[in-house]
C-alpha cells in the first residue's frame, strides 16, 4: 500500500474513509486495553487505535511491542474522536484512524533521548542533541525551522531572479589570500607544498564577475573562516551574496528593502515598512553606544560634556581636558539595582580600560551616590533634564575618549535591558523587527601595535567620494561607502561600494595598507590587472543567511537553522569530525605531520 495522506491531513470530513498513513511512532498510550498510537511524518501528527475487538491477534501483540520512532505503514478507518476527547493541539485533534493493518517498516532501537516532548527535549544537553542530530531533526521545532529556511532560500532566489540577477557559483577551492580571518587550507598534491584555501567570502570572484559584464550577480554562498568560535559563529556558513554595476549605495538600499520585504512577508506573514531609516556610524555610536542598535527600546545616550567642561569634579572635568567626553543614560526603573548587578557593569567599563563606574541611584527622592556632592546646582539641573530623572531611575556615566565612552554604555544599556526584561518591566513584542542602515563608517581604523592602517570593512570598499583628498592627508576622517543592516541590534549583513580605479586600489593597498607591492601582485594582481581592463563601477552586499534564518525561526542560536552544525570547539559530534588521516592520504599528498599535541 502507497500512503493516502500525510498525517496533519485528516479532519471530520474525512470519516468513513480508509486510509494508510507512515511515519514514527510518536507516542503510545494504553488506555484500559485499547492502544493508542501518535504517528507523526514531516507534516504532523495523527492519533491511531489499536482497538484487540478490531484486530488480529497478532497485529495487536505487534503493536504493543512497537519502541518509540519505530517506522510504520498503518491502513485504516477514519472516525471522528469520541465527543470530550478532542485535542486542540493538533490539526487532525477531533479525528482518528481505528487501524486494521499494521506493517512495521522498521524497528528503532530504545532511543538516546526523548524526542516526543519537547520540554524533555529542551533538557538534554546541546552535545547530545548535536550527536543524534538525526533524531534532532525530527522534532517538529527543528523541522520548521529547516522548512523556513528551505522557502526563504526560494524566496530570494525568486525576488532574486526577478530583479534580473544571475546565480553564479563561485570556486570553493580558492587561493590564499591572508589578512582577516584563518583560513582553511587545502594541500595540492599535484604540486607539492601548495595548497588551495576555502574562501572566506566570493568577494573578488564577484568584483570579477562584474567586469565581466555580468552586472547583477547573486548567490546563496558557503563560507569558510577558521575563527575560534565566538558566540554564535560557525566555522563555515552561508550568505546571500550580492553585486551590481552601475549603481550607487540608495540601489543596494533599495534592494536589499524588497528582499527583505519579500523575506520577511513569505516566512512571517508580516509587512515591514520599508525604506529603513539610516543612521550614520557616528550617531549610532552617539546614541546607541554600538554600532548595531537595537532601537526596540530607549534609554538612549546623553552628551554632557558642554555641562561639565568646567566641573568641579575633575574626574569629568580632568577627561573633557584630555580630548575625552561625559555621557550618561538613564536605566529607568533600576535604582534597586543589586551589588552584583553593579559589579557586573563596573566590569564592562574596566573592560574598556575605565578605572571605574560612576552612577546615581535615585531612591526615596534621594540622589544616592558619592559623586553627587561634587555637582554644582546647574550640573545637576542639566542632568535632570535631559535624562528625565524620576524616581527610581538608576543613572549611569562614562567619562573618556569618545568612543570608549560610548562603547562603555552601549554594552550596559544592553545589559540593563536584559536585567529589565527578566524583571518584567520591559516588554518587546517578539513580532518588532526594527531594521536600520548604518552608514559612513570610517574606511580605516588604526592598529596601534602594528602602527598601520587596516581597512574598518575590507580594502576594496570605496572611500566617499568628497573624502578623497583626505586619503594623503587625514585618512582617519575618511568615510568609507559602506553600510550594514541591522534588525533588532543584530547585524545582519553588510556591503560597500567597491573601488574600481586600479590606481586608487593600489594607493590603498600599498600607501595606506602597507601591503609591500610584490606581496599586492601576489595576491590581488589579477585583480588590479582585471581592473584594467574596463572595471564597471560596481557595488555589493552580503547578508547572513543562517542568522537571517535565526530571526525569523525566533532563534538565539543559528545552530537552530543548519542541519548540521559544529559545536564552539569546531567538532561535528555526529560524523566526529575533524580526525585523522590515514598515513598513505598523507603521503599521496607529500605531507609529513609533526604535532607536538598541547597536554
Ligand atoms: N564580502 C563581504 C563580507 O563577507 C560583504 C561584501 O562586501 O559584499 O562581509
Amino acid at each position: 500500500m502507497k500512503r493516502t495522506h500525510h498525517c496533519n491531513a485528516l479532519r471530520p470530513e474525512h470519516a468513513g474513509q480508509t486510509v494508510t498513513l507512515t511515519g514514527w511512532v510518536h507516542s503510545r498510550r494504553d488506555l484500559g486495553g485499547v492502544l493508542f498510537i501518535d504517528l507523526r511524518d514531516r507534516e504532523g501528527r495523527m492519533q491511531t487505535v489499536f482497538d484487540p475487538a478490531d484486530l488480529s491477534k497478532e497485529v495487536f501483540d505487534t503493536a504493543t511491542k512497537l519502541h518509540a520512532e519505530s517506522v510504520i505503514e498503518v491502513t485504516g478507518k477514519v472516525r471522528q474522536r469520541p465527543a470530550g476527547t478532542n485535542n486542540d493541539k493538533i490539526a487532525t485533534g477531533q479525528v482518528e484512524v481505528l487501524v486494521k493493518e499494521l506493517l512495521v517498516l522498521n524497528h528503532a532501537d530504545p532511543l538516546p533521548f526523548q524526542i516526543d516532548d519537547p520540554e524533555a527535549a529542551a533538557k538534554v544537553n546541546e552535545e547530545t542533541r548535536l550527536k543524534y542530530r538525526f533524531l534532532d531533526l525530527r522534532r517538529p521545532e527543528m523541522t520548521h525551522n529547516l522548512r523556513l529556511r528551505s522557502k526563504v532560500a526560494i524566496a530570494t532566489r525568486s525576488f532574486m531572479d526577478e530583479q534580473g540577477f544571475l546565480e553564479v557559483e563561485t570556486p570553493i577551492l580558492f587561493k590564499s589570500t591572508p589578512e582577516g580571518a584563518r583560513e582553511f587550507l587545502v594541500p595540492n598534491h599535484r604540486d607539492p607544498g601548495t595548497f588551495y584555501a576555502l574562501p572566506q567570502s566570493p568577494q573578488q570572484f564577484k568584483q570579477i564577475l562584474m567586469v565581466s559584464g555580468v552586472e547583477r550577480y547573486y548567490q546563496l554562498a558557503r563560507c569558510f573562516r577558521d575563527e575560534d568560535q565566538r558566540a554564535d559563529r560557525q566555522l563555515e556558513f552561508t550568505q546571500i551574496d550580492v553585486e551590481m554595476s552601475f549603481i550607487d549605495r540608495e540601489d543596494i538600499y533599495a534592494l536589499i528593502e524588497g528582499l527583505l520585504k519579500r523575506v520577511w512577508k513569505t516566512a512571517l506573514n508580516i509587512d515591514i515598512p520599508t525604506p529603513f531609516k539610516r543612521v550614520s556610524f557616528q550617531e549610532a555610536l552617539n546614541r546607541w553606544g554600538i554600532d548595531k542598535p537595537d532601537t526596540r527600546f530607549g534609554m538612549e545616550l546623553v552628551d554632557f560634556t558642554e555641562d561639565f567642561r568646567a566641573s568641579t569634579f575633575k574626574v569629568f572635568s580632568g577627561a573633557i581636558a584630555s580630548g575625552g567626553v561625559v555621557k550618561a543614560m538613564n536605566a529607568k526603573g533600576m535604582a534597586g539595582a543589586t551589588q552584583g548587578q553593579i559589579e557586573t557593569m563596573t566590569e564592562y567599563a574596566k573592560s574598556f580600560g575605565a578605572k571605574g563606574l560612576a552612577y546615581i541611584k535615585v531612591e526615596n527622592g534621594e540622589w544616592k551616590s558619592p559623586i553627587v556632592k561634587f555637582f554644582s546646582e546647574a550640573e545637576k539641573t542639566a542632568l535632570k533634564t535631559k535624562l528625565a530623572i524620576e524616581e527610581g531611575d538608576l543613572i549611569l556615566f562614562a567619562a573618556d575618549q569618545w568612543l570608549n565612552a560610548c562603547e562603555i554604555l552601549g554594552k550596559i544599556r544592553l545589559y540593563c535591558a536584559d536585567v529589565l526584561k527578566t524583571q518584567g518591566k520591559l516588554t518587546i513584542d517578539p513580532k518588532q523587527f526594527n531594521f536600520l542602515w548604518v552608514i559612513e563608517f570610517p574606511l580605516l581604523g588604526f592598529d596601534r601595535e602594528q602602527n598601520r592602517w587596516y581597512s574598518s570593512h575590507h580594502p576594496f570598499t570605496a572611500p566617499v567620494a568628497e573624502d578623497i583628498p583626505l586619503l594623503k592627508t587625514d585618512p582617519k576622517k575618511v568615510r568609507g561607502q559602506h553600510y550594514d543592516i541591522v534588525v533588532n541590534g543584530v547585524e545582519l549583513g553588510g556591503g560597500s561600494i567597491r573601488i574600481h580605479q586600479p590606481d586608487v586600489q593600489k594607493t590603498i593597498f600599498e600607501e595606506l595598507l602597507q601591503i609591500p607591492p610584490d606581496e599586492t601582485k601576489l595576491r590581488f594582481g589579477y585583480m588590479l590587472e582585471a581592473f584594467r581592463y574596463g572595471a564597471p563601477p560596481h557595488g555589493g552586499i552580503a547578508l547572513g543567511f543562517d542568522r537571517l534564518c535565526a530571526i525569523l525561526c525566533g532563534t538565539t542560536s543559528i545552530r537552530d537553522v543548519i542541519a548540521f552544525p559544529k559545536t564552539a570547539k569546531g567538532t561535528c559530534m555526529m560524523t566526529d569530525s575533524p580526525s585523522q588521516v590515514t598515513a598513505r592520504q598523507l603521503r599521496d599528498l607529500y605531507i609529513e605531520v609533526k604535532v607536538k599535541k598541547p597536554e
